[in-house]
Order: C-alpha cells, then sequence, then structure tokens
C-alpha cells in the first residue's frame, strides 16, 4: 500500500509492505529515503545520493558512484553509522507525530499495519539498536561470508568455521576451529535467531545454513539439521534452503544424498570453484581440483539441486592469467547448468593478512588491476556455452566488500 501526501510542502510518500516500511521524502535538491524492517531497525538509507544498509551486526556500509560512474563503498566508523540511524529515526518520528497531529497530510489514512510499524521504528531508538546488536553478537558468532542473492537470507550457522581453512587467499574463518553442532544446540541457535530477528524476519527470504561449509557434515546427522530448520521455520514459505560446499566434500555426496536434501528444502549450493587451472588452484591452495567440482556438480544437478559456482578473477596474477581463463572456461562449459544456477565473478581483493599476499610477492607476481580483473571476467564470459533448451544461469559479480548481512 503506497500513500502520498504533504509535509512541510514537501512531497512523502510512505510504502507499507508486507515485508518492511519505507519512507521518502522529497527535497527541492534530493529525496531522502528510508526503510525498515518490521521490527523497527533502519535497513537502507538514501541520503545525498549515497546508499546506506545497515546490518543486523549495526554497521553500515555506504555506496556510491563516481563521477566517473565506477562504483565505491566504506565501512562507516560507529559515529557515522550512529548518525544514519538516527536521521532514519528521526525523521520516522517527526513524520508520523505530524502524520498524527495533522501537519502531514496523506491521500489516504494509514492503516492498522502503518501505525504499527511505525510505532516500532520510534520504539528503536539508539538505546535499543545497541541491545539488538549485543543480542545479534549473542546468538552469531562472526558471518564471515554469504554469496551476494543470499545477503537477505536467515543465517543459521550449523557449522562454525571451514574444515579446511586452507586457501590462501581467504582470512574469513581463521579465528575458528570448525566444528559441527549437534540437532539440540543447534535447534536453540535456531530458535535465538527466530527470536532475535522477531517481526524482522519478514524481510528474510531464504534460509543460509552456515558457516563456510556446513553441508560437509555427514547426511545422518545433516538430515537431522534440516528437521530442526523445519522445526522453527516455515522452510517453503521462506523460499528453501542455501548453503556453502566445497567440490572435494561435495564430491563424497551421492545423487540419492542430494535428492534427500532437495527433499527437505535444499535449493541451491554454492561453490568456490575460483579456477579450472590446476596449477593455480595448488598455488592457492584449495582443497578441490576442478574434475571434482565438475563431478560434484553434476551430482548435484541430478539429484536436483541448484549450483552457484564461484571464479575468482585475477588470481595469479599476470602470469596465470591465460591459463586461468582458458581452463575455467573449459571446465564451466563441462557443467549442466541451467537457468536455475548461478556463475559468480569474484574479484581477489587481496590484503596483507593474506598468505596469498607474501605467496605472490616471493614467486613475483604481477597483479592484475581491478578494471583487467572485470576484463578477465568478461573473457571468461565470452567462452562460455550453454547448452540450447536449457536456460542460461545467471552470470554476475560478487564483490566481497559489499558483503552485508
Ligand atoms: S574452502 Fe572456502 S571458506 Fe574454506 S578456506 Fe577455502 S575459500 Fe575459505
Amino acid at each position: 500500500m503506497v500513500f502520498v501526501g504533504h509535509w512541510h510542502s514537501r512531497p512523502v510518500t510512505i510504502s507499507v509492505k508486507p515485508n518492511c516500511l519505507t519512507v521518502s521524502v522529497d527535497d527541492p535538491q534530493e529525496a531522502m529515503v528510508f526503510s525498515y524492517d518490521y521490527a523497527g531497525r533502519m535497513w537502507t538509507a538514501l541520503i545525498d545520493r549515497i546508499s546506506y544498509r545497515r546490518g543486523l551486526d549495526g554497521k553500515i556500509i555506504a555506496k556510491w558512484q563516481t563521477t566517473a560512474r565506477e562504483r565505491e563503498r566504506r565501512w562507516l566508523p560507529p559515529s557515522e553509522a550512529a548518525w544514519v540511524e538516527q536521521q532514519a529515526h528521526q525523521t520516522a518520528e517527526t513524520l508520523y507525530h505530524a502524520i498524527l497531529a495533522g501537519s502531514a497530510t496523506l491521500g489516504e489514512p494509514l492503516p492498522p499495519a502503518g501505525h504499527l510499524v511505525f510505532e516500532r521504528v520510534i520504539a528503536f531508538d539508539a538505546e535499543r539498536s545497541r541491545q539488538d546488536v549485543a543480542q545479534y553478537h549473542r546468538v552469531y558468532k562472526p558471518v564471515g561470508i554469504l554469496p551476494p542473492d543470499q545477503y537477505m537470507a536467515v543465517v543459521l550457522q550449523a557449522t562454525e568455521g571451514c574444515s579446511f581453512n586452507s586457501c590462501t587467499f581467504c582470512t574469513f574463518y581463521r579465528d575458528r576451529p570448525f566444528r559441527i553442532k549437534r540437532p539440540a544446540e543447534f535447534r536453540a541457535h535456531a530458535q535465538a535467531v527466530r527470536d532475535f530477528l522477531g517481526p524482522g524476519l519478514s524481510l528474510r527470504r531464504t534460509l543460509f545454513l552456515g558457516d563456510a561449509n556446513a553441508l560437509v557434515t555427514p547426511m545422518p546427522l545433516l538430515l537431522q539439521i534440516f528437521d530442526q530448520v523445519h522445526a522453527v521455520y516455515d522452510v517453503n514459505s521462506l523460499g528453501g534452503v542455501y548453503a556453502f560446499l566445497d567440490g572435494f566434500s561435495g564430491e563424497r555426496k551421492t545423487v540419492a544424498d542430494y535428492q534427500a536434501l532437495a527433499a527437505k528444502g535444499l535449493k541451491r549450493v554454492y561453490i568456490g570453484m575460483e579456477s579450472g587451472n590446476e596449477a593455480l588452484l595448488r598455488f592457492l591452495n584449495k582443497p578441490s581440483m576442478s574434475a571434482e567440482v565438475v563431478h560434484t556438480v553434476k551430482a548435484m544437478k541430478a539429484g536436483g539441486v541448484a549450483v552457484g559456482v564461484i571464479v575468482l578473477l585475477g588470481a595469479g596474477g599476470h602470469e596465470y592469467a591465460t591459463q586461468h581463463v582458458a581452463d575455467t572456461i573449459r571446465v564451466l562449459n563441462e557443467m549442466p547448468f541451467d537457468a536455475d544456477d548461478i556463475v559468480y565473478f569474484s574479484e581477489l581483493i587481496a590484503d596483507e593478512a593474506m598468505e596469498y599476499t607474501q605467496a605472490a610477492y616471493q614467486a613475483q607476481l604481477r597483479p592484475l588491476t581491478s578494471l583487467e580483473r572485470i576484463a578477465q571476467g568478461e573473457d571468461i564470459e565470452a567462452g562460455l556455452q550453454f547448452e540450447e533448451g536449457q536456460g542460461i544461469p545467471h552470470i554476475s559479480r560478487y564483490d566481497i566488500r559489499e558483503f552485508v548481512y
């Protein structure tokens, strides 16, 4: 339901959607737009052409386009994040009070759901936000990374950490030993996540089994984990279950295993293949080789589970580039993709904390610039061929710097 009106001679638009509230205040210069979940948390904001997104951990990322139309981003320090949240809170509060007082006029009166969500947004003040973030940290270990199409998932940490933790370009789980939760512990976690999200659950679109390699869990235990997910959540209405898995562990599961998991709601599995080139995979200390990934993808597809395959752009610098492109095209073309699948191109963003950076320096690799990495993705995409009549997978960028949960 959309409500259009005026406030201090400025046009306002209030959108009461089934999953969130959006408030837009036009200004002679620029519109301000804020959205909130049904628990009252600020979700997104647009102020002075800069878009902001708040994670459930209270951190806020700012994104904008440069004059050269390049995408830029930065994580706000706490004081700036608090300022954005305050703008979102204050706008909703003053607008709502103006509506109640009659100094803001709407074409139609707000329905009860609109009043309810405004009241929740107003109750979600700075102190409530601090408590919410503290609760988030009681419920979750840090959520390292998600595929971009899963940023709005409900993350459930069935496992913690990564069972390999060996890839030289990855620092997400270095501080966390791998472990699999027992069903009772997992169920308590799933309930705690549900209670934490509260009415904000309505904004969430899917369920994501974390952390990095949750599906490595042996089948009897994994099926129990899925049963616990069903016991706490309406899996179908939330759009099913998604997870990461490495190609090496994925190969150990059979088509029948994937069928059983699909029957329990598993929709898509994301595999960080990184490259089709074996020498580069060894250099990256990646546990799985490309043939294992192809085998795993075929088993998943045969079992009725979609895949998301991630390719690392710029890995191995100029020295590996030609073979990285050629072998990645060859291996991707062996996979039976259809329209349910995704191929992600993720730029390698090296930093000093990575073993990769040291190894690349010692091997005297010349890194690719960001434009060269993007061009590498375009070269790979240009070589892909898909089976006629099967549909084409979605091909997309995966920028880990923009990850927010
Ligand atoms: S398997 Fe994935 S999560 Fe684990 S270390 Fe490698 S890239 Fe990181």
